[in-house]
């Protein structure tokens, strides 16, 4: 019998109803986790629930939830506190693209949509999880973050920025909870076969980009116990912690 890696233990994954974020829950529960499963989408956590316990795994609890809703996500946090008294592994994976344009070009609304989804509501959830978090024997946080928080790419300038502010608030996170359990990183995971990048990339073959399984399979290692690293970036394609540069 293989071993699991993460038995008994319980993890929230956003976005969790298709795409990066369905197949990180799937890959979790494999591991022998109890997943809590957030997205909007109800059919496609039911769709996770019942490929999990297809596949053996412990059944799922389904949050359908906007991550707009800010006193949702306290009150979700309070819910696994009452139930469990702690939480093993977050997966703050949820986001949007918002739209690709110009800065000057942006609308006020997609603006402020795009930084509530991608980073108050990451915000919101660490605020919600870290006392959880930190009565783990072994807690850890994996953040999607993105190449382009990096790339600095003509008209990704605003899902740019939301990147670019998770990290920093990882990053941060990482620092306060140093001497603790507690691991904490971003992942950029690459271009992968998804909703959201064939949104972004219209024109591009999926079949040339690896699957959310392919993806997930190289994310999920970093949320078992063993691992140390904390307040890196995880690149997915080059299967490794990079860490980031000391200023200057
Ligand atoms: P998808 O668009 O396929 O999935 C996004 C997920 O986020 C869905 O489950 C969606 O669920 C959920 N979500 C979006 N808005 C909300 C909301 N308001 N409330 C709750 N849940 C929400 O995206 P990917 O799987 O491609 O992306 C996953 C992560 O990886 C994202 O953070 C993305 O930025 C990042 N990433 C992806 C890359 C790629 O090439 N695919 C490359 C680099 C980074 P629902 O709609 O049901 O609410």
């Amino acid at each position: 019998m293989t071993t699991k890696h993460l038995d008994g233990r319980i993890a929230l994954v956003t976005g969790a109803s298709r795409g990066i974020g369905y197949q990180i829950a799937k890959a979790l529960a494999a591991e022998g986790a109890h997943v809590v499963a957030v997205a909007r989408t109800v059919g496609g956590l039911e769709e996770l629930d019942d490929e999990i316990k297809a596949a053996g795994g412990k059944p799922a609890t389904l949050v359908p939830l906007d991550l707009a809703d800010m006193a949702a996500i306290d009150r979700l946090g309070g819910a696994i506190d009452q139930r469990w008294g702690k939480l093993d592994v977050l997966v703050a994976n949820a986001g949007i693209l918002g739209v690709l344009s110009p800065i000057g070009h942006i609308e006020a609304k997609v603006f402020e949509k795009t930084m509530t989804v991608n980073v108050t509501a990451t915000w919101r959830l660490i605020r919600s999880v870290d006392p959880l978090l930190r009565r783990s024997d072994a807690g850890r946080a994996a953040v999607m973050s993105s190449g382009a928080a990096h790339s600095a790419k003509a008209y990704w300038g605003l899902y740019a920025a939301t990147k670019a502010a998770c990290e920093a608030l990882v990053r941060s996170w990482a620092n306060e909870t140093m001497n603790t359990p507690l691991r904490v990183n971003s992942v950029n995971p690459g271009a992968t076969r998804t909703a959201m990048r064939a949104q972004a990339m219209p024109g591009e073959d999926p079949k040339t980009l690896p699957t959310s399984k392919e993806v997930a399979a190289k994310i999920v290692p970093l949320l078992f116990p063993a691992v140390t690293e904390t307040g890196m970036l995880f690149d997915v394609r080059e299967n490794r912690f990079k860490r980031y540069q000391d200023p200057a």
